[in-house]
């Protein structure tokens, strides 16, 4: 089975299209979501076009801030304040990553929590380690949400995760962990991974690396959620971490890249921009 994540983003996108519409009766307006895009790095300005067009989707109020990449750390925060100060901003993401001389982390921290739809200032992530309210980052609630629409089983599975960045590893590792499954996270410096990667019921693979998980890397009936954007290197396509040819076979549930995970992070990013949103309503 091939979870399509752009088919399951398209239906939760339309649910909250049909939400979003109540909203201006409800509230006075809909959510509004802030973009900040430094530079024009092709990645950067691909992914800040695909949120600009999912929030027009559902009915999000979207507002695109374009810098040159030789804009200032202190004019980056200034802007920020001006967001985070503004009540009728519900959401904040600055798209990473930013040039070398600005510190990320210190943008990132800026943020307001409560507009903070990444669910990256460090208040959110240290909430999602204490099991409270937070704003859960996109990619790893993506991954939950394919997993469940797929109806597969996480409780009491063993759920292997290669990769431990803050955005995607070490969060969907938190997130299988609340869900029961037995987490293993493997890295860069895991000692025989394949032998690792063979005990997974459920493999996430979150490395940057084309096709590098290959089929004797994964247990018949696995299910493989492949998270990697990579160039191939040979057809100069899009592809994931993973061999998506050799392993869909064996795989009793898989991830496409494109059309897979990807698509589910923005549809998540707009949920979280309602959620903001709504939390400011009540
Ligand atoms: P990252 O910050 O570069 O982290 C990569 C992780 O992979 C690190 O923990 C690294 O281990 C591990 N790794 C690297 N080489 C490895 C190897 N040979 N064996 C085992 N582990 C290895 O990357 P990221 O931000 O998590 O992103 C990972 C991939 O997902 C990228 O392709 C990115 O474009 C993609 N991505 C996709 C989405 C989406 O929505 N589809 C969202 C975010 C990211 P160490 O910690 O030991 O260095």
């Amino acid at each position: 089975m091939i979870i399509s994540g752009k088919e399951l983003s398209a239906r939760l996108k339309a649910d909250m299209a049909e939400e979003v519409a109540t909203f201006p009766a409800k509230y006075g307006r809909v959510p509004h979501l802030a973009v900040i895009l430094v530079g024009e790095d092709p990645g950067s300005v691909s992914y800040v076009t695909g949120k600009a067009k999912a929030s027009a989707e559902v009915g999000i109020r979207n507002t695109t801030i374009r810098k040159p990449a030789t804009i200032t750390e202190a004019e980056l925060l200034g802007i920020i304040a001006e967001l985070n100060a503004d009540v009728e901003v519900d959401g904040i993401l600055v798209q990473l990553p930013l040039p070398k001389h600005i510190d990320e982390d210190r943008v990132i921290a800026a943020i307001d929590k409560t507009k903070d739809v990444d669910g990256f200032h460090p208040l959110n992530v240290a909430a999602l380690w204490q099991k409270q309210p937070c704003t859960l980052p996109c990619t790893p609630k993506g991954i939950i949400k394919m997993l469940k629409a797929a109806g597969v089983g996480i409780a009491g599975r063993e759920a292997v995760v290669i990769g431990r960045s803050n955005i995607v590893g070490l969060p969907v590792a938190k997130l299988l962990l609340d869900e029961n499954a037995t987490v293993t996270v493997a890295h860069s410096r895991t000692r025989d991974l394949a032998e690792v990667t063979r005990r997974a019921d459920i493999l996430v693979v979150a490395i940057g690396r084309p096709k590098f998980v290959t089929a004797d890397m994964v247990a018949e009936g696995a299910v493989v959620i492949d998270v990697g954007v990579n160039r191939d290197p040979e057809s100069g396509k899009l592809c994931g971490d993973v061999d998506f040819a050799a392993i869909e076979p064996k795989a009793s549930v898989i991830t496409p890249v494109p059309g897979g995970v990807g698509p589910m992070t923005i549809c998540c990013l707009m949920e979280n921009t309602i959620e903001c949103f709504l939390n400011k309503q009540k």
